[in-house]
């Protein structure tokens, strides 16, 4: 965060990793990622190979890719920004970030254990539920915050442990250099779902995780039109499984997907940094709103995970989550927002809000996700890229009629 601009960040901010969305390391990275490689005609941009197979320069003579499933130019140069981006050696894409949970699910040994979170995103809880009823491994669900629960299950064996951090939608802060310590001394691998603070704010395997992994369809790509995953390994054995992997199921990223991903990818530490100034200003108007009852962002000194986020990473993240005082305004909170639309997933350039309780959490039972503190007052905001001030005053003008007597 040295390079950022002094109006980047609000009260109590400070500089975690020095290698923010404004430092050379991931900038520079992804804006050269394979700019004039190309030897025919020197384009600029790497162009979009869309052929799925590649003529063999003579019997028994393959060049360095043979068939598109296996190994495209278009995503070979995605992968490798990827990778350097994560500080990783390998990364495949792979078609959605479920693919790629499930590309990473695959180095737990079979019947082995996997430690994960209660509270990980949906699609991986289902997915680690219906493999453990398939009986491909044991699932413990547990709490990372609590360090104590973690070396019991270490002590009773565990294989692998899926992380993901900050958490959705309270997002609560794990420490990933302690897990990854803990995980170590045991022989377990460390997964690290890093999407909702993409590469330029968090990189696990610096923190010592073996695996990271992304929905690219979030901040990666960040357009909001590309479903996308990517598996980044920290040593090569890794990679070469994972790759041998995804291949063998298929589901690799498409060329296109991949080029327009890339295409994101150049502007992620810029978006970044303009994601983060909204998402610190629209805390600060939420915080003092009189309507607004509870904000949860790790940027504030009373999040639990604050002094766990200034460490680990170099910026706070752009969702923000808060809490209205009675359910019965949520309807009209909601409705009378114009810069945030309703919708779920999150990390686009565009403002997004969502309640967790009948949307993205609307599967969990009602008790398990009261227990959670996701309860029906709750709103999570994605903080987009617009101009923060049409950002703070849209939702102080929606927050304001939460305020008004009903029926004026
Ligand atoms: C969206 C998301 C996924 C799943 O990614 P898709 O691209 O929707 O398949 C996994 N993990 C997290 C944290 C996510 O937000």
């Amino acid at each position: 965060m040295s390079r950022r601009g002094a109006g980047g960040r609000g009260a109590g901010s400070r500089d975690a990793g020095g290698r923010g969305p404004g430092s050379p390391g991931v900038g520079t990275a992804t804006v050269r990622a394979g700019v004039g490689a190309c030897e025919v005609h020197g384009d600029v941009i790497p162009p979009l190979h869309l052929s799925t197979n590649y003529t063999f320069e003579g019997l028994g003579a393959p060049r360095r890719f043979d068939y598109t499933r296996s190994g495209n130019p278009t995503r070979a140069v995605l992968e490798e920004a990827l990778a350097e981006a994560e500080g990783g050696v390998g990364c495949v894409v792979t078609s959605s970030g479920m693919s790629a949970v499930a590309v990473a699910l695959h180095l737990c040994p079979p019947g082995g254990r996997i430690l994960a979170p209660e509270d990980c995103y949906g699609g991986t809880h289902r997915l680690l539920a219906g493999w453990e009823a398939r009986g491909l491994f044991r699932v413990e669900w547990t709490d990372y915050l609590d360090l104590e629960a973690v070396e019991t299950c270490l002590r009773e064996g565990v294989d692998l442990m899926w992380v993901e951090t900050p958490s959705n939608p309270l997002l609560r802060v794990t420490d990933v250099a302690a897990v990854a310590e803990r995980a170590k001394a045991s022989g377990a691998t460390v997964v690290v779902d890093n999407t909702f603070l993409s590469p330029a704010l968090q990189n696990p395997i610096r923190l010592g995780a073996d695996v990271v992994v992304h929905s690219t369809t979030k901040y990666v790509n960040g357009h909001s039109d590309v479903v996308g995953g990517a598996v980044i390994s920290a040593r090569s054995e890794t990679a070469e499984r994972v790759q041998w992997w995804a291949n063998a199921i298929g589901v690799t990223g498409s060329p296109f997907d991949a080029y327009q991903t890339l295409r994101g990818l150049r502007t992620l530490h810029v978006r970044i940094a303009r994601h983060e100034e909204n998402a610190l200003r629209v805390v600060e108007a939420l915080r003092a709103h009189p309507a607004v009852r509870r904000v949860y962002h790790p940027s504030l000194s009373a999040h639990p995970g604050h002094a766990t986020a200034s460490r680990q990473q170099s910026g706070w993240g752009s969702c923000v989550s808060f809490e209205l005082d009675s359910a019965d305004v949520v309807e009209p909170c909601v409705a009378a927002l114009k810069c945030f639309s309703l919708a779920e997933s999150l990390g686009g350039v565009e403002s997004l809000v969502c309640h967790p309780a009948t949307m993205t959490h609307a599967s969990m039972p009602e008790q398990a996700r009261l227990r959670a503190g996701i309860s029906d007052t709750l709103l999570r905001l994605s903080v987009g890229i617009e101009c923060g001030e049409d950002l703070v005053s849209d939702l102080e003008r929606a927050l304001n009629r939460t305020l008004e007597p009903v029926g004026v």
